[in-house]
């Protein structure tokens, strides 16, 4: 089939590959310890349910606006002004099915063709993937094991030019876990505010946190008019399949973003939409149980690791991954991600699956059960000592 050009520069994100080759293996009898895919094993809280089923049942299976319900949008606006120090309405909102689409709409509105676009590397493959796909140019920039896998600031400057049009930030990490400092912030935004360069602050792993309260680059001066909040339902709520995702912005970009979502979508599943309002409304104690069972697997997987020789792992301050460096092992890491999955039927994801800088490292996700953590890891164990 002769594709059309742009199809070349589209990438993917792999989690969904060594899944699939998983499931084969399972398929064909053999255990396997899913710590490749990164989405919460806790089902959907229960409130949040029995809100959808009564949204169901209550005929909210129509079109909705292509923003969102106005009753949704006020309600994350006023979570947003809760949590984060500013003041913004319902026209600041658009909510899309998953948070991902609005990586899609915002470079679509915002970046020219020949653009550049600064994206963190190693980091959410998507990123890359759609500056590339847009005909924009995508600038790396290094997150760095030695900065507890933050970027360095200085670098961040040189890399700057004319054309840069936008600067991805992701905190906490998907894949390290780590988190930007408030010094961090602070920098980035002052080099954002210099060079007229808007920030897509991908904020979806902002509830799953271990330590201190979550800082968004929106809260310096002069940073509402340029930064575009990403946040959504799929991780804080166990809630990927529900496709329910957001972001805030300022109003008149939040228009545009609406238009392209007309001209794709529609709009989101209207009692998807019904049951968010429940989500951040009701009671969050399911939500803090599931951070804290999150926070109690981090820290075996990260002692279990480091007790294996050839691991190296840091430990993470939010989102439910670990990202060990592997060098000692004397392997790629997607050599390693092939033994891991068909020697100790472990699967996982090679560092590269997240850029070029993610050569030398494995990501797991210890979104799994205590148990099969640790039965991974023995399994790891074992078949280090045979490498
Ligand atoms: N951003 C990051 C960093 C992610 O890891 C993910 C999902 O893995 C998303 C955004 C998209 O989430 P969703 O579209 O399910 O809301």
């Amino acid at each position: 089939m002769k594709l059309a050009d742009r199809m070349s520069r589209l990438g993917t994100e792999t989690a969904f590959v060594v899944l699939a080759k998983a499931k084969q293996l399972e398929a064909e009898g053999k255990e396997i310890i899913h710590l490749e895919i990164g989405e919460p094993d806790f089902d959907t809280p229960g409130n949040i349910i029995d809100e959808a089923v009564k949204a169901l049942k209550n005929h909210w299976t129509h079109y909705g606006p292509s923003a969102g319900l106005p009753q949704l949008r006020q309600t994350i606006a006023d979570e947003i002004n809760r949590t984060r120090p500013i003041k913004v309405n319902l026209e600041n909102v658009v909510v899309t099915p998953g948070a991902k689409p609005i990586m899609f709409y915002v470079l679509l509105a915002l970046v020219n063709e020949g653009d550049e676009v600064i994206y963190p590397n190693p980091g959410f493959p998507i990123y890359e993937s759609v500056i590339n796909f847009i005909g924009a140019k995508s600038v790396p920039i290094k997150m760095r094991e030695e900065k507890q896998f933050r970027l360095d600031v200085d670098e961040l400057i040189s890399l700057v030019t004319p054309k840069t049009r936008m600067i991805i930030i992701n905190s906490p990490q998907n894949p390290t876990g780590s988190v930007l400092s408030e010094a961090d912030l602070g920098a980035i935004a002052e080099v954002a505010l210099k060079n007229d360069i808007y920030i897509l602050s991908d904020e979806i792993y902002s509830r799953i946190l271990y330590e201190g309260k979550h800082n968004s680059i929106v809260a310096f001066d002069g940073m509402q008019e340029r930064t575009i909040i990403l946040d959504g339902y799929s991780k804080t709520y166990a809630m990927t399949g529900w496709r329910l995702g957001y972001g805030v912005m300022p109003a008149d970009l939040a228009e545009q973003v609406a238009k392209l979502q007309t001209n794709c979508n529609s709009c989101t599943a209207s009692f998807s939409q019904i049951a968010g309002i429940e989500a951040i409304k009701g009671d969050q104690s399911e939500v803090d149980k599931m951070v804290a069972e999150f926070k109690k697997r981090r820290d075996i997987i990260v002692d279990g690791l480091n007790s294996i020789d050839g691991f190296e792992c840091q430990k993470p301050k939010g989102a439910f991954y670990v990202f060990p460096n592997v060098n000692k092992l004397g392997y790629s890491s997607s050599e390693l991600e092939g033994k891991f999955l068909n020697e100790a039927g472990v699967a996982a994801l090679s560092g590269t699956s997240f850029g070029a800088y993610g050569e030398g490292y494995i990501r797991f996700s210890y979104a799994n059960s205590v148990e099969n953590i640790q039965k991974a890891l023995a399994k790891l164990s074992d078949l280090v000592k045979k490498l």
